[in-house]
This record gives C-alpha cells, structure tokens and sequence, in this order.
C-alpha cells in the first residue's frame, strides 16, 4: 500500500490528479469520523482552496458528517478550533510552505493534534479499500458556518503573553498566507509596533514563496535594515512556522531561534524535558543541557514531537524550521505563539542580536543523492552496519562523535538520501560532508 501521508498530512500538486481525488479522500475521512459526527473543515489561502474545501464539504456530508465550516484561517488556530469546539476532529486544505501548484491536506484529531501514524493508516486503508460509506438521503450531513473561535483563538494567545517594559518594534511578513488577520492584529493589542509586509491573502503568493527561509524572505531583511526595528517576523503560508530576522537585517537560524525559547523556558522553570527531532543542531542540544534541561530525541515529524512531548509532560519541543510547540498553550507548533514568545523574550531583555550572539555556534551542512528506486532499506542497512561512533537509528542513521555528528536519512517522499553534518569549527564542515557523501555514494555503488 502506498502511503497517502507524509510527514505532515497529504499534499499533491493540482494539476496531477481531477477533483476526484480529494472527493475520494474526503470520503475516507467522512468514513474514518463516522456519521452523525461534527468534522470541522478550513482553508489556507491557495487558489486552490475553495475548490477542494468545496469537494471535501461535498463528500464530508455524503458520508453523513456535519461540517463545521471555519473559512481561512491558520494551521494552529484550526487545531485550537476542533479542540475548543469539541468536534470529533478536522481536515484542513493546506500545502503549508509548499510553492503554489501545491495543495493538500492536515488532518486533526479530536484533541487539537495531527492524526498519528496509526489514525492515518486508518484513513488509507478505508480509501485503497474503496470501504467508502455513503449516507442515506435523510442521514445526509449539514453545513455550519463559525467564526467566533478565531477570537477565542487570539484572545488565547494574547493571555499567554507576559510582555516587559519595553515596547517592541516589529516588522511582520505575511507572505500572502492565512497570518495576515492574526499576528499582525494579535502584536498590535499587546502593545508592539506593526509594519507589514505581504500582508493581503493571495494564493499566487506574488509577494514571495511561502517558505520563509533566508532566500525567500530577503524583502523582509532588508525591511529591518531600512526600518530602526527589534524583530522581522516571517511566517509560512499557514502560519505554524515562524521564522525571524535580527535588528541588524540578519536571518536567525530556526535553531537559534529554538534554542532562545529553550533557554527562556528552561530558565523560568529550572529544570524540564525538551523533546527535539533527530536533526536538530547542538546549538540547541547544548543550550537545552547547559539550562539544566533534558533533550528527548524523535523522529522528524511534528506529529511525533507533539505526542512525545505529551506523554512525558516537556515544558517545549520544536524543530528548526521555525516551528515550536508551547505546551501551555497547545501541542502543536504555532507561528503566531512563537512570535509573541520571540516578541516577549525581547520585551525583557533587549537586542535579540545581542542574545543570538550569546549562542554556541556550529556549522552544519546538507547535500543530497540520488537513490535508485527500492533499494531504500538496503542502502540504509548498509549504512547502519558500516558506521563507526555512537548510532542513533529512530529515523535514518544519525553517527554522533565528540565534535561533529552525521545523519544519512532517505526522503519520505523522494528516492534521494539526504546526508547532513553539524561540526564544532567550519573547517572541517565542508570536508566531513565530503568524506561522508563520498562513503554513502560507494556503498550505492557497490550495492548497485
Ligand atoms: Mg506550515
């Protein structure tokens, strides 16, 4: 069976598959919720959006759900909905960071999280089954139409903050996604100053690429140059990510940027567990021990970071990508959350170039190979067997030594390897990248 999810629910590009596709997909779920159950169902800012909010409302009442209509609206205000609203969970169309032609979609659990490996293999097994069930003509769901929660939602946010004396300037890109009625509206009643960028929903995504990594982002440090401000905020399109520049214009890793939530959370409480994926950077590692804390290592997967941090009551988990769980609030990640949490940490202790600073600095480097098709799990044996140093194998094989380590992971989606290597000095970053690519391509090699 072919897995319909990845690692963050199931995305496709439009033009690939007819509308019957998330007809069917929305069949699956109506039969996975059951009916006479309340499903909500939302929407990113795509062009694509309503077309297949429109096919999944369709198949959702066919199945006998009631849909719970909450219109556009970010990832984790969507997760606050299905909990706040006690339905029986959700579907959101999203693509997340994904270029435009993209679209798809998140499933959430009754509880606010994103379904488990277990729910989703559920779901795929009713869809390859064609275990589709229809309703009868007077068991046919019905529409609503809420809007209240999203002011529950803000209104959550905004009392989780604990701002200092300081009033903090802000410049927010909202690069055309679901953000734009949040975080900006959320900074400004608690007190910061608000420019924009982007902020209008567009699903061209004419402003920039929904992804904010350093390429893409590059209007918004140049905004912080030109403009006396303390932080750039730089959201994905559906705004569970939040990425930030510096008040000199200088991008902050997602790493160190985890690592000043790490240190503010574990300074406030002493002590705590801090649940991280497997490719996250010692700057964080370090941070999470030298604060008195303990790092508890998943797999890639917000799902399972969130599950995790769950079960052994974390005080915070996160990935550097931007995007970071606050367990008080809920668990998942949040990008309006974790520009208030980056806004508060500045309101108390000024420059946040000044704390970036502060920060152990490594080097870590990425490459990528090409695989040949099924030969996956054998070149990852291989590699298991070969590697020399501490191993870690709950997701590809991580090798850790003293001063660097090394994770060869195969893609979830693509047949390629990715090979990462984070290094104490930058010397050696580029030539361990080099030996290690070299010693995964021979093993290809030889296994080919
Ligand atoms: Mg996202």
């Amino acid at each position: 069976m072919t897995h319909l999810f990845g690692t963050n629910g199931i995305r496709w590009i439009i033009d690939d598959h007819s509308i019957d596709y998330p007809v069917k997909l929305g069949q699956a779920a109506g039969t996975y919720f059951g009916a006479n159950s309340r499903v909500a169902l939302g929407m990113d800012t795509r062009t694509s959006g309503p077309m297949i909010f429109n096919a999944m409302l369709t198949a959702l009442e066919s199945s006998g759900c009631d849909v719970i209509d909450l219109g556009i609206l970010p990832t984790p205000a969507f997760q606050y909905a299905v909990k706040d609203l006690g339905v029986a969970g959700g579907v959101i169309v999203t693509a997340s960071h994904n270029p435009p032609k993209f679209n798809g979609l998140k499933f959430i659990a009754g509880d606010g999280t994103e379904f488990s490996r277990e729910q989703e293999t559920i779901v795929e097994k009713i869809y390859y089954d064609d275990a589709l069930k229809r309703a009868a003509w007077d068991k046919i769901g019905k529409q609503y139409r809420e809007r209240h929660v999203h002011d529950r939602y803000r209104s959550s946010i905004i009392s989780q903050a604990k701002l200092g004396e300081k009033t903090v300037r802000t410049i927010v890109d909202c690069g055309n996604g679901t953000s734009w009625e949040y975080t900006p509206g959320i900074l400004t009643k608690l007190g910061c100053e608000v420019l924009t960028l982007n902020a209008q929903p567009d699903g061209r995504f004419p402003g920039r690429l929904p992804e904010p990594t350093e390429n893409n982002i590059s209007s918004l440090m140049m905004a912080m140059k030109l403009h006396e401000s303390d932080i750039g905020i730089a959201h994905d399109g559906d705004a569970d990510r939040a990425s930030f520049v510096d008040d000199k214009g200088k991008f902050i890793t997602g790493d160190q940027s985890l690592a000043l939530f790490v240190i503010d959370v574990l300074r406030k409480k002493g002590s705590g567990k801090v649940v991280v994926p497997v490719n996250t950077s010692m700057t964080v590692l370090d941070s999470v021990e030298e604060n008195g804390g303990e790092a508890i290592i998943t797999p890639v997967g917000s799902p399972l970071i969130a599950r995790k941090m769950m079960e052994i009551n974390a005080v915070i988990g996160g990935e550097g990508n931007g995007g970071v769980i606050f367990p008080e609030h809920m668990y998942c990640r949040d990008g309006m959350m974790t520009a208030v949490k980056m806004v508060e940490i500045i309101s108390h202790n000024g420059s946040v170039s000044e704390l970036v600073a502060q920060l152990p600095e490594y080097c870590l480097s990425r490459d990528k190979l090409a695989i040949p098709l099924g030969m996956r799990d054998e070149i990852m044996k291989k590699v298991k067997n070969e590697a020399q140093g501490e191993i870690l194998d709950i997701d590809g094989i991580k090798i850790t030594h003293d001063d660097h380590w090394i994770l060869v992971r195969p893609s979830g989606t693509e047949s390629i390897l990715r090979v990462t290597v984070e290094t104490k000095s930058k010397e050696q970053c580029n030539n361990i990248l080099k030996d290690n690519m070299n010693w995964v391509k021979e093993i290809i090699q030889n296994l080919s």
